[in-house]
């Protein structure tokens, strides 16, 4: 959906105020813990800088600098457009191909960006792939021009680069306890005003509720779930993530991913990738990366946890799997 719907405000005497927008096809809530003078300094004009970033990265908004490239123009693109895909570029890189904003065009073919879902064939599947690679984006002094048919989507990194420009605006209008909630991109200002850190519950990728609890404070936390956008045919289950190496949805053994560290968007970038590698490869790049923590759930529901973040992690009672501390 286009544009930005505004749900709810900063009113109130109370020192919690709670901020709610539709934008980029997710509710995105913002809770800030401070006065109701600071809420409404940091939550001004809000709604248009969320429509200002939808119109340059949306894939569907004809004139997005995204959907212009994704035509063949050459575009001049904005500074934050051009530094969002000089990062996803480099996390294909760092990533070993797991993270790919290429893909858009074997995303559309499954149908996964329309809800019109189909099953390509695999001869359809491979040609589709000859469009996509890094080699097919020239970005040189914030010009982006595409291969012919190649076509980027933005979707899995640009939520947690949105939360971190926002995670400094609030900061600079002066809030210091805040959460700000971009659909699964979680960004914690602070902790609670007493002192106690966030709450954040880890969801079930099989069933309702949640099967851990994360404690965060100053930190940004993105999930990537197979559960999220999928559908089934002939008893199998098919998820948005694709693996960029199969053109198919990732079969890595993961059902969810959740990656905690300072920056959203490299939390964003990795919650994808990972879900793509697998729990293996994840954790070699854990040891080789460094800067970040991981929450792996498993196919089976066993969860594994790196060390930097275990004692912050408890699970609740639909948990019934193994917990494993990576160290
Ligand atoms: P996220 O929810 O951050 O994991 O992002 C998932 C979205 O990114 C999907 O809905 C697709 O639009 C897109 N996507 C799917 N697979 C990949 C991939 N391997 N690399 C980059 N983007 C992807
Ligand atoms: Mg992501």
């Amino acid at each position: 959906m286009a544009g930005s719907v505004f749900l709810g405000g900063c009113g109130g005497g109370s020192s919690r105020h709670e901020v709610t927008y539709f934008a980029m096809d997710t509710v995105m809530s913002f809770r800030v813990m401070d006065s109701p003078e600071v809420c409404s300094v940091a939550t001004e004009g809000l709604g248009e800088l969320l429509r200002g970033y939808e119109e340059m990265w949306s894939v569907t908004l004809e004139g997005s600098e995204i959907a212009r490239a994704n035509r063949g123009e050459q575009v001049k693109l904005s500074p934050e457009t051009a530094e969002l895909i000089e990062f996803a570029l480099e996390m294909n890189r760092s990533t070993n191909g797991a993270l790919d904003i290429t893909l858009y065009p074997v995303l559309r073919e499954w149908g996964f960006t329309t809800g019109e879902y189909n099953i390509p064939e695999s001869r359809r599947i491979s040609q589709l792939l000859e469009l996509t690679g890094s080699d097919k984006v020239q970005l040189t002094d914030m010009e982006l021009l595409l291969a012919e048919g190649a076509q980027i989507d933005l979707g899995a990194v640009a939520k947690g680069y949105l939360g971190d420009l926002l995670s400094q605006r609030f900061r600079s209008c002066g809030v210091t306890s805040a959460l700000l909630d971009l659909g699964g991109n979680i960004h914690a200002i602070g902790a609670n005003p007493d002192g106690s850190p966030w709450r954040l519950g880890i969801r079930n990728p099989f069933g309702d509720g949640n099967i851990a609890v994360l404690e965060l404070a100053d930190k940004a936390a993105v999930t990537s779930g197979g559960y999220e956008r999928c559908f089934t045919e002939g008893g199998r289950r098919y998820c948005h993530i694709l693996d960029p190496s199969t053109g198919s949805p990732a079969e890595s053994g993961l059902s969810s991913v959740t990656i905690v560290g300072e920056e959203g968007r490299l939390c964003d970038a990795l919650s994808t990738a990972v879900y793509v590698m697998g729990a293996e490869q994840a954790e070699q790049l854990w040891r080789e990366l460094g800067g970040f923590d991981m929450i792996l759930i498993d196919d089976e529901g066993n969860l594994s946890v790196t060390e930097g973040i275990s004692q912050q992690l408890t699970t609740t009672s639909s948990f019934s799997g193994t917990l494993t501390v990576i160290e």
